[in-house]
């Protein structure tokens, strides 16, 4: 204001006080104040000094404002007012005194935090939790949390010198913790520190009364998410149910920040189906494998791990599944991945010459009968006695498996080797004659098993006939 313009007029005096311009009363003094400066460098952390962040930050919030009052298409109208505008020492007396001395409306003071090396977050401070001042502070904290990706310390009071001694609303933000990785990776991003600035001004606006704004060509362009293919590691075979880690590099040429929380690797044709491969308790979701390693910047390689579980196939099968990036759950970049793997199927066998098969000599040894599996097969003469020949298997998955015999035939076997399946429900009895259909996997039905190692067919000498063969069985899951 220019204040004490004074007429004299027929000898009296009259006091005129002229708003300067007249449409002045609706531009609004923001004193802006970059935290520390000069010889005060504040807290480091990363390489970083968090004046250099405080001013950078500060001259974007400038940039923007000046040009939210250029542009007239929406937005208000600002007078900017800066308590540093290079690296200069400025006391905190000299900052409170400049902001009351211009006749400041609000005064927003941009720090950035510092503690142990594990805090990380973003926090805005006024003096007090309620009016003017704290509704500032309430509109320009979420927006920082929003566009910086940080994590939200919440909305604080505290008797800080710049919030104690201006005469105007005040507020202090703290930006993020310098000497945290992830944040200082952050604040070390020119686009962040913009996206900082933009905060600032839409919650500024919104505390004001008008709508977010971004001005004209001066405000900051929001982050472009794009990426190159570098390399994956990719199984060209898998067993069904089989787990392999796996990776995808991909190189980050976009404008933004990845970070594990919010870029991730999502199924793609059709986006977001549920994947065949999902492994429970290592994928975010069934249609999500993974976020990025680490905080990727432009320009850097990111990759994203994680763990394909073949799924069941009952013969080979050939799959293919494909991956995008997205930001965000929602923007999809960069170029499709593609997998390509043929699932063989689980299966078990066991023969009458594995560790998993027992007999007692009863049982002899033989490798006459040409239709037999392997080198050898077991066979004993026909009894009313208790000796069976048993086949334990090591099955690596739970759940229904098809369930075959392999025995040479010959017209002097049994007609009815009963063969005793040990399944979850209990034991089943298949009788199969083994005077024909030797020399081929001939099936038993399909059985329900827990998984591990255990008993899991017997073949019977108490039976009709001359000889009962025991040679091979296999397991096939279903
Ligand atoms: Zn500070």
């Amino acid at each position: 204001m220019q204040r004490g313009a004074i007429t004299k007029v027929s000898g009296l005096m009259v006091m005129f006080v002229i708003l300067a311009g007249g449409l002045a009363a609706a531009q609004t003094r923001v004193c802006v104040d970059p935290g520390h400066g000069g010889t005060d460098s504040g807290a480091v952390g990363y390489g970083l000094l968090e004046k250099n962040i405080n001013l950078d930050a500060s001259l974007w919030l400038r940039d923007l404002f000046n040009a939210d009052t250029a542009d007239t298409l929406g937005g208000s109208s600002w007078q900017v007012y800066l308590t540093r505008s290079t690296d200069a020492t400025v006391s905190l007396s000299g900052r409170t005194n400049y902001a009351n001395s211009v006749g400041a409306n609000r005064f927003i003071s941009i720090h950035c935090n510092a503690f142990n090396g594990a805090a990380y977050g973003t926090e805005t401070f006024s003096y007090s939790g309620t009016g003017t001042s704290a509704d500032l502070r309430n509109k320009i904290q979420p927006r920082l949390v929003s566009y910086l990706g940080t994590y939200d310390r919440g909305v604080k009071t505290a008797g800080y010198y710049v919030l104690v001694h201006t005469s105007m609303p005040a507020v202090l933000a703290e930006l993020a913790f310098i000497d945290h990785s992830g944040d200082s990776a952050k604040l070390a991003t020119a686009s962040v520190r913009q996206q900082a600035a933009r905060a600032i001004l839409h919650g500024t606006q919104t505390h004001m009364g008008i709508t977010a704004y971004d001005p004209g060509s001066a405000a900051p362009p929001p982050p472009t998410y794009n990426a190159q293919f570098i390399g994956q590691s990719c199984p060209t075979t898998m067993t069904a149910g089989q787990q392999v880690a796996v990776w995808v590099d991909l190189k980050n040429t976009g404008t933004g920040n990845w970070t594990s929380a919010a870029t991730r690797l999502g199924t793609s044709s059709p986006a977001n189906h549920a994947s065949l491969f999902f492994t429970n308790g290592n994928w975010i979701s069934s249609s999500r494998a993974a976020g990025v390693n680490t905080t990727t910047a432009p320009g850097a390689v990111g990759r994203f791990n994680f763990i394909l579980t073949a799924p069941i196939a009952t013969s080979a099968t050939t799959f293919t599944e494909k991956f995008k990036a997205v930001q965000g759950d929602s923007t999809w970049f960069g170029p499709e991945v593609v997998f390509t793997i043929t699932v063989q199927p689980l299966t078990v066998i066991v023969d009458n010459t594995s560790s998993g098969f027992y007999a007692s000599s009863n049982w002899g040894l033989s490798d006459y009968n040409s239709l037999k599996y392997g080198a050898n097969y077991r066979y004993r003469t026909a009894a009313a006695v208790s000796d069976l020949a048993r086949w334990n298997a090591n099955l690596p998955l739970a759940g229904a498996y098809k369930v075959y015999a392999w025995f040479p035939s010959h017209s002097q076997y049994t007609v009815a080797a009963k063969y005793f399946i040990y399944h979850t429900g209990g034991t089943a009895t298949i009788t199969v004659s083994q005077q024909a259909s030797g020399g081929q996997w001939v099936s038993l039905g399909t059985f329900n098993f827990a998984a591990g190692n255990a008993q899991r067919i017997a073949v019977s000498c108490w039976t009709s006939g001359t000889y009962i063969v025991a040679d091979a069985v296999k397991f096939v899951k279903n």
